[in-house]
């Protein structure tokens, strides 16, 4: 876990006069699986869509394996290996969970030999959307749904992968099947930047975690440490 991916340095970005992030210092490295925790508007989502080109940084640097791409454009981040899984999914809903799929694969060439080799790892991996492949997506259940997008984001072969809420309105047994899916992915040589309101979920999924508190990085180190962190069990788990 030495190689690093994502570097991302003293980022600052927001919304028109308003800041939201003010200084955040993060990064992942290959083989990792990090998440991002914090309270409603902390600015998780702010910084996933900076990263991904969705919101323009007001200052600081993002890298990409060594490769600039601060201010880049969406396809730009793309195309250096960075994919977004959206809060609330984001499918095409009358469109097929197929042709969801393959919409992930829009960047490649259309006749890339190996994309219907990954739409059969894709399928390997969610065996649900095999057997929904014709299936309009707006028709999946909410864990079908985030398997799909998820799918979708494997789809253009990232070698990151950031998932914004993964277990939003999910019940138990389909957050332990997308859970036991990333850890399979991650295994794969993709790592994963996790944002996640359920805590418990994200810190045992990930390697390490940082914690936003208004913009800024409160905490950082490996899971479990933070989980034994005071202010992490009083503030967001509830224990203490
Ligand atoms: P949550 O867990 O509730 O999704 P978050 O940590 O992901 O929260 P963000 O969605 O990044 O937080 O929001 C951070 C702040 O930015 C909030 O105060 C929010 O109101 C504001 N914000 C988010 N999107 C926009 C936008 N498009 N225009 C203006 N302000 C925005």
């Amino acid at each position: 876990m030495s190689d690093t991916l994502l570097q991302v340095d003293s980022l600052e970005s927001g919304y028109g006069e308003i800041q939201v992030l003010w200084g955040v210092d993060l990064a992942v490295s290959s083989g990792e699986i990090v998440c991002l925790i914090g309270s409603n508007g902390a600015g998780k989502t702010t910084l996933l869509k900076t990263v991904s080109g969705l919101v323009q940084p007001w200052a600081g640097s993002i890298r990409m394996e060594g490769a600039d791409l601060t201010g880049c454009t969406p396809d730009a981040a793309l195309h250096a290996g960075i994919a977004q899984v959206p809060e609330g999914r984001r499918l095409f809903r009358t469109m097929s969970v197929r042709d969801n799929l393959l919409m992930g694969a829009y960047l490649r060439p259309r006749k890339d030999p190996s994309i219907p080799r990954d739409l059969e790892r894709v399928m390997t991996i969610f065996p649900r959307l095999a057997e929904r492949a014709n299936q309009d997506a707006a028709t999946l259940s909410g864990g079908e749904q985030q398997m799909c997008a998820i799918g979708r984001g494997i789809m253009s072969r990232p070698r990151l992968l950031m998932i914004d809420e993964l277990s939003l309105g999910l019940a138990p047994r389909a957050v332990e099947l997308l859970s036991d899916a990333l850890v399979e992915i991650n295994a794969s040589g993709v790592a994963i930047l996790l944002v996640e309101q359920d805590v418990m979920t994200a810190l045992e999924l990930a390697h390490r975690a940082y914690v936003l508190d208004r913009g800024v990085v409160k905490l950082s180190g490996p899971s479990a440490e933070i989980e034994k962190s005071p202010e992490v069990r009083e503030a967001y788990i509830g224990i203490t």
